[in-house]
């Protein structure tokens, strides 16, 4: 793993505008379950009955109990880990120019990172499903649930459902972002739901190296990525990082 360490360094310390793409797999160190494998969510409920848009608005009680109550307890306990922090470093090191981000944790921004497309949204914000008006989360009461708008409206996290569009203008800048840069880095993502998991395949097939970091293969390890390197996000993205920086010092 070593050895590929030091060859994504490389890669990376000769472009200046590469791009990452995570996914729940980099929050899993933080305390946050993924969506599938083991231990993710899936596992004890069906998404479509949850976490689908047609799910909420027939029954916004029922979605609220029994999935946004509980994300927003594991998120407002979570913290960023090194491999948030490495994505950080590698921004100040002008190495990377943003990360696109599947995850509604807000753990990017807590990092450090400053140009973050949250192509899912963010659970840190509220969004009344009536008036559209925006509030923060930590603000909500949730004595009772689901919480109101002073509207009376129903307030819902301000992310993507299933069966909901992509804002445009995420879309936008990610596949322009995937289209220009010379590397993409994919971080703990399955790669399987799109339109997220085809930003890879553009990056490819633009010219760029793909590298990926996942304990696991994916459907991209075959198919679109140059190399996987087979660990968990924090120690990976976390060495790699300090390489980079390593590379770019000049030696006393
Ligand atoms: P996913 O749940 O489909 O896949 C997680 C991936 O992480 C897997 O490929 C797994 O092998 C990998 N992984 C496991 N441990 C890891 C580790 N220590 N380091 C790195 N990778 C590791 O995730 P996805 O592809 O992001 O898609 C699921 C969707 O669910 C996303 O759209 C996202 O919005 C949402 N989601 C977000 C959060 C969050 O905000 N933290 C959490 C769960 C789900
Ligand atoms: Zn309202």
């Amino acid at each position: 793993m070593h050895d590929l360490i030091a060859r994504a360094a490389r890669d990376l310390a000769g472009t200046h505008n590469a791009v990452a793409l995570t996914g729940a797999g980099i929050s899993i160190e933080s305390g946050i379950p993924p969506f599938r494998g083991p231990g993710g969510l899936w596992e004890k409920i069906d998404p479509m009955e949850v976490a689908h848009i047609d799910a909420l608005r027939r029954d916004p009680h029922k979605v609220w109990e029994r999935l946004i109550q509980g994300m927003l307890k594991v998120l407002a306990k979570a913290a960023p880990n090194a491999a948030h922090r490495g994505l950080a470093a590698l921004e100040d090191l002008g190495q990377l120019e943003a990360v696109i981000t599947q995850n509604v944790d807000g753990l990017h921004q807590q990092a450090g990172s400053r140009d973050v497309i949250e192509f899912h949204g963010s659970f840190a914000w509220q969004r009344c499903m009536t008036c559209e008006r925006r509030r923060p989360s930590e603000t909500l009461d949730l004595a009772v649930i689901p919480p109101r708008c002073e509207c009376g409206g129903i307030l819902r996290p301000d992310c993507v459902f299933f069966g909901e569009m992509i804002p445009p203008e995420h879309l936008a800048r990610a596949q322009q972002l995937s289209a220009g840069c010379q590397v993409m880095l994919t971080v703990g993502t399955s790669a399987t739901v799109h339109p997220a998991a085809m930003l890879p395949l553009i990056a490819r097939e633009a010219g760029a190296r793909v590298i990926e970091i996942n304990p696991e293969p994916t459907p991209l390890t075959a198919r679109t990525s140059d190399y996987l390197i087979p660990g968990p996000a924090a120690q990976v993205v976390g060495d790699l990082a300090a390489a980079v920086a390593a590379l770019r010092t000049p030696p006393a």
